[in-house]
């Protein structure tokens, strides 16, 4: 029987989708720059058995497998491949179990990640890692790229809050991986294996993940700068200070610009950059932090400073931050880039980012989570110019370079998936990359989860 056939079969109906119009929603991601292939089909599973038939009947058929969540990848690690079949656990979404006692929530792979937190927030508790994407990424997609966001600065990635995994395998066997303890050592790590694995070990199907208690509120304060090194020197001073905040964001002139554009919030334009910070620490505390922080960053030659108490001002100034993607997004076709330095080199990394996009006549925004050294240089290319692209491109590559040459990474979180491949070896090395390639051909010896990316 043919592959598509023999799928439709075996899932439910409606669960198998070819119509071409349906299909090219699911051709992209929001890589913007790359052409996407064509897949054989979409399949929308709604169980463990479902996915782990439709990986069988792939395997049989030599059928590649694009895992997918909610398809916000920046590295094109969720875009269709040509006759590969799209798995979408998008209809996998639902929360499983609240474990209030042991602070902890069970979930399938389909739930967006600003969901757990406002389904354990009765309960007192809250899931931390918030990429920007929070509203529009699955737990899965983050699990698999081992997603980070604002807070990882106090609260660590992903990673750090995965108990547990069930994962379907290349051959469509079904393991556990983990434990429901705080402690656990039996065996290798095969959690922290399958983890920022980007859909090539196998397949995401059901995940526990330790909660925290919930903050009471939050102080939030804004400084402007009028240069980048005065910001950078302001980044040093309070990393150095061993304050406990749980947020401290950058943005350059250009991004600020591009957001008071798009949401007309009376942010300083001619400053050359603003930071962000915020204290979730019990009350006092928090106000003494914060408080501590804008001393610093007057002490470094902030030519403002500003904090609140109020959950609505702070949450606005979150969205400054948070809408420097889709503020991009509407100028032109953004190019994000994705790197990160020890802490003590962001100056550094700020300053090679505006010589690459000089270099090559590129146009570049930077933002990032200043708190953590994780920056995301983006180049912004008219679209459809081609010639501007290729330049951005080539500026994009340098950025890639000068992070390693500081000390640093091609990819502090969204992944290495179709984009980075060919700067993999040089950060990590032949010998470790031998063992990656490794693993994966143990584990998947056909290569059909998610072919043609890093590994
Ligand atoms: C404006 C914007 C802001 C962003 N900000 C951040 C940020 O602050 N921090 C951050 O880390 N990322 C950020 N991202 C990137 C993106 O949101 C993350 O990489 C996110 O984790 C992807 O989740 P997703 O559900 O969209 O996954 P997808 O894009 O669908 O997939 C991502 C990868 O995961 C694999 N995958 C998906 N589900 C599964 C599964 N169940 N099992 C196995 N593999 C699977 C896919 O094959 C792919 O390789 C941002 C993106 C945008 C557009």
């Amino acid at each position: 029987m043919p592959f598509v056939d023999e799928l439709a079969a075996a899932l439910p109906s409606g669960a198998v989708v070819t119509d071409p119009d349906v299909l090219e929603g699911y051709r992209h991601d929001r890589t913007s720059w790359l052409t996407p292939g064509h897949p054989v089909a979409a399949a929308f599973p709604t169980s463990t058995a479902e996915v782990a038939a439709a990986v069988r009947i792939a395997g049989a058929h030599g059928v590649g497998i694009v895992p997918r969540g909610a398809g916000s990848s920046l590295c094109g690690g969720s875009q269709a491949v040509d006759g590969a079949l799209t798995l979408s656990l998008e209809r996998m979404d639902r929360i499983l179990d609240i474990d209030g006692a042991n602070q902890a929530v069970t979930v399938e792979p389909g739930v967006m990640n600003a969901d757990i937190s406002a389904a354990t927030s009765p309960h007192g508790l809250f899931y931390p890692p918030d990429p920007a994407s929070k509203a529009y990424c699955s737990i899965g997609g983050n699990i698999a790229t081992n997603a980070g966001g604002l807070c990882c600065v106090k609260y660590g990635v992903t990673r750090d809050y995965v108990q547990r995994l069930e994962v379907v395998l290349a051959d469509g066997s079904v393991i556990e991986t983990g434990h429901d303890t705080i402690k656990g050592v039996a065996g290798l790590d095969l959690t922290g294996l399958f983890v920022g694995s980007e859909g090539t070990l196998g397949i995401v199907t059901r995940i526990r993940l330790r909660l925290r208690p919930a903050p009471s509120g939050t102080s939030t304060m804004v400084a402007f700068f009028p240069t980048l090194g005065t910001a950078g020197d302001a980044v040093a001073a309070i990393t150095a200070s061993g304050l406990q905040l749980s947020l401290m964001e950058i943005m350059d002139r250009a991004t600020v610009v591009v957001v008071d554009d798009h949401a007309r919030m009376g942010l300083d334009r001619d400053a050359a950059a603003l930071l962000l910070i915020q204290s979730d620490s019990p009350e006092p505390l928090r106000r003494v932090e914060v408080e501590r922080a804008a001393a610093l960053c007057d002490e470094a030659g902030a030519s403002y400073t500003a904090f609140t108490d109020d959950p609505e001002e702070s949450e606005a100034l979150l969205q400054a931050r948070r809408l420097a993607g889709p503020a991009l997004e509407e100028l032109g076709e953004p190019i994000w880039d994705d790197v990160g330095v020890p802490r003590s080199r962001i100056p550094e990394l700020l300053g090679a980012i505006e010589k690459a996009a000089d270099r090559h006549g590129a146009r570049v925004f930077t933002f990032g989570h200043a708190g953590d050294g994780n920056m995301h240089p983006t180049l912004l290319v008219p679209r459809g110019d081609d010639d501007a692209r290729a330049a951005a491109l080539r500026a994009f590559d340098d950025i890639l370079v000068a992070a390693l040459e500081l000390g640093g990474t091609i990819t502090g979180e969204h992944g290495v998936g179709s984009i980075k491949a060919p700067f993999l070896e040089r950060e990590v090395g032949a010998g470790n990359l031998a063992v990656q390639r490794a693993i994966k051909r143990t584990l998947d010896p056909a290569g059909i989860l998610n072919p043609g990316r890093w590994l």
